[in-house]
């Protein structure tokens, strides 16, 4: 391990965590995945105590063996948007039900070091869980999603981010060809809706994991 690297990050998070706090958001800090996934089941889970859980496409939430657990937990609902068996259609109507759920997880694109979380939605649904809808909402966020401000932050999510989940998603955009992003005009466009969460309302409501590993896009 790169213990001086740990500690670098370790700084940057602390000063994202009270930057959070400030603005409302119930965070948790720590070290690497395992403890985030330990964080999600063993403490925010029953404090939150659910009956339906629902989550948004984010590879950081998939590595972390969290909605394997999800699925698996005795007495708990979910809508699992992932499942192959569902057809378009039905994915996309399990998205709208999702935004009624008891518990939303999912990434983010960006996180200020002032504490905003910065995303750009192909559907909507994640930013719209984040605006509204859920009562409670989990944030998995990796150090390498910290940026200065909005202006890294977008710059961010824009230059990397974006083109290289349309090419994980293997759409059919230019991004993909070109690395860049063209802002297309594509039908499988997934630049669609920017959000800047300044603050969690009511306070409390969204719960910010920063885990000092780097994790997802
Ligand atoms: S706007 Fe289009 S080209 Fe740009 S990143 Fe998004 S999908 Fe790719």
């Amino acid at each position: 391990m790169n213990d001086y690297l740990t500690q670098f990050w370790s700084k940057r998070l602390h000063k994202a965590q009270e930057g959070l706090e400030n603005n409302n958001f119930e965070t948790y800090l720590v070290e690497d995945l395992v403890q985030a996934r330990e964080t999600v089941l063993n403490v925010i889970l029953p404090a939150v105590n659910p009956g339906l859980v629902a989550w948004g496409g984010s590879a950081t939430l998939s590595a972390s063996g969290i909605t394997d657990a999800l699925r698996q937990r005795k007495g708990l609902k979910v809508l699992d948007i992932h499942d192959p068996s569902l057809s378009r259609d039905q994915k996309q109507e399990l998205r709208r039900q999702a935004l009624l759920c008891d518990l939303y997880f999912t990434g983010t694109n960006a996180l200020t070091e002032s504490g905003q979380l910065i995303n750009l939605d192909m559907y909507g649904n994640r930013v719209g869980a984040l605006a509204f809808g859920p009562r409670h909402v989990v944030v998995l966020v990796g150090r390498n999603k910290l940026c200065v401000d909005v202006e890294e932050a977008m710059l961010r999510v824009k230059g990397f981010v974006a083109p290289a989940n349309a090419a994980r998603l293997k759409m059919k955009t230019p991004c993909v060809k070109t690395g860049f992003c063209e802002d297309c005009k594509s039908p499988e466009r997934i630049c669609n809706t920017w959000t800047i969460t300044e603050k969690s309302f009511p306070k409390g409501r969204i719960k910010v994991v920063l885990v000092n590993e780097e994790l997802g896009l």
